[in-house]
């Protein structure tokens, strides 16, 4: 790759500066000559860019993994600790707990974020709504399907 403002080869790393309101890729020296773009915001601009191009972007939900209730119990025991002890960490019921782990309810989201925290692991997934009607052939929905559905009719 070769520096845009010398012509010369980019040993090494390269930079994204803004030169009078345009993006520039050049050399280490060369950097000075304008303002240092944080590559979070090339990101950002790259990603609306995408957007735009598609018409209907794929929406996305976040749904809790299938086998939470398992992944909760597990991570508590590895640690070994008892329900008690967990639910006084993210200061919630022992009760609470117990019907997590044995699937009877589906936490709050703000109970799950606790635990994401804790354990420091995903308990959501991100899923793009098109896959519930590939799906809808052979599916039994599950509560959080339920849940889709009902948000995508309004
Ligand atoms: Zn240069």
């Amino acid at each position: 790759m070769e520096c845009e403002i010398c012509g010369k080869e980019i040993k090494g790393r390269s930079y994204t500066i803004l030169v009078e309101g345009s993006e520039m890729i050049v050399c280490s020296k060369c950097k000075e000559f304008g303002s240092e773009k944080p590559i979070t915001e090339i990101k950002k601009i790259k990603l609306k860019k995408k957007v735009n191009q598609t018409q209907k972007p794929i929406e996305f939900v976040e749904e809790l993994v299938e086998n939470f209730s398992q992944i909760i119990r597990r991570e508590r025991e590895k640690r070994g600790w008892s329900q008690a002890e967990l639910a006084k960490k993210i200061q919630e019921k022992e009760s609470l707990i117990r019907k997590i782990e044995n699937g009877e309810i589906t936490p709050e989201p703000e109970v799950v974020e606790k635990l994401e925290k804790l354990f420091d692991i995903k308990l959501r997934e991100k899923v793009p709504e098109v896959k519930l009607e590939m799906k809808k052939s052979n599916f039994t929905p599950t509560l959080g399907d339920v849940v889709v559905i009902k948000k995508k009719k309004k």
